[in-house]
């Protein structure tokens, strides 16, 4: 058996839209009839690139989140077709038939996604498919996999465990984009955006140089989370977060009195400047 699946690391995309680029020159204007009819130029967005960006200024971090179809094992795209006009390949692909599918518009609504689009021409949901149509005539990856120049996108067998993708994901780092949903997702992701905590480190008697490699301690319910020192400019950041959790965070340095700062990751936070006072 084989069961496709793609998993996707946010710290490698950079946001190039090569994948999408390579999407959109494999189906505009393509038929591939069983498979998929032509997508249009504009308004669709088969891989979609979802810019995200955390904090404020001057702690600001921008993220990209690559959305092809999630290619999910219980996917309500399916549920809400009628006659099969959705359904799935042994090999895990969810397909949108071409012609079951047509004037059925209530199928782009059925995905919490977001990622079926609605073709006003020719009445018809379309949506990403892995590229099936390449698969079956020997192709090993989706278009938007071979064009990433990053390798921020990986594609194989979930079946096969000696896979680069099963491999990876035996890793057990990789989750699911809205896991909320628990629709078992076939594409997962690594580095997530998550909430961040940052600050600036001063010293008191020292106010033009900057505070390198100060101490600062991550504690959660009175237990240390993380550590990091300031960097060469005095600033730090502990990245990866849970949302909604209250944390302290302790800023120490030897011969300086010690500062305890209370943070909340409803949001990002940045604490600002930490002044540290000699002893
Ligand atoms: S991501 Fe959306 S379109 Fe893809 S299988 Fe899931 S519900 Fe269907
Ligand atoms: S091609 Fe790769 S790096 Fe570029 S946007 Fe797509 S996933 Fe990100």
């Amino acid at each position: 058996m084989t069961t496709y699946g793609m998993l996707i690391d946010i710290d490698r995309c950079t946001g190039c839209y090569n994948c999408f680029l390579s999407c959109k020159d494999e189906y505009c204007g393509n038929n591939y009839e069983g498979y998929s009819a032509p997508q249009p130029e504009f308004n669709q967005y088969w891989m979609d690139i979802r810019e995200i960006e955390r904090g404020k200024y001057p702690k600001v971090k921008v993220d990209y989140i690559p959305i092809p179809c999630m290619q999910c094992k219980n996917a309500p795209c399916e549920k809400a077709a009628l006659d099969g006009a959705v359904y799935r390949r042994e090999d895990g692909i969810v397909m949108i038939d071409p012609v079951k599918a047509k004037g059925q518009n209530q199928i782009v609504t059925a995905c919490p996604y977001r990622v079926i689009f609605w073709n006003e021409e020719l009445e018809l949901p379309q949506k990403c498919t892995f590229c099936a149509h390449g698969l079956d005539h020997g192709w090993k990856m989706p278009r938007c996999v071979e064009a990433c120049p990053v390798d921020a996108l990986v594609f194989g067998d979930l079946d096969d465990p000696n896979s680069e993708i099963s491999k990876l994901k035996d890793s057990g780092k990789y989750e699911r984009l809205n896991s909320e949903y628990a629709l078992n997702t076939r594409v997962q992701y690594l580095n997530l955006p998550k909430r961040f905590i940052a600050g600036e480190v001063v010293l008191a008697d020292q106010p033009d140089e900057c505070a390198e490699g100060v101490t600062v301690s991550l504690k959660q319910d009175d237990k240390a989370v993380s550590t990091s020192t300031t960097n060469v400019y005095g600033d730090f950041e502990f990245d990866g977060l849970k949302k909604n959790v209250e944390y302290t965070v302790v800023v120490e340095k030897k011969g300086y009195g010690s500062v305890e700062c209370v943070a909340n990751t409803r949001v990002d936070v940045n604490l600002g400047e930490i002044e540290l006072r000699p002893e």
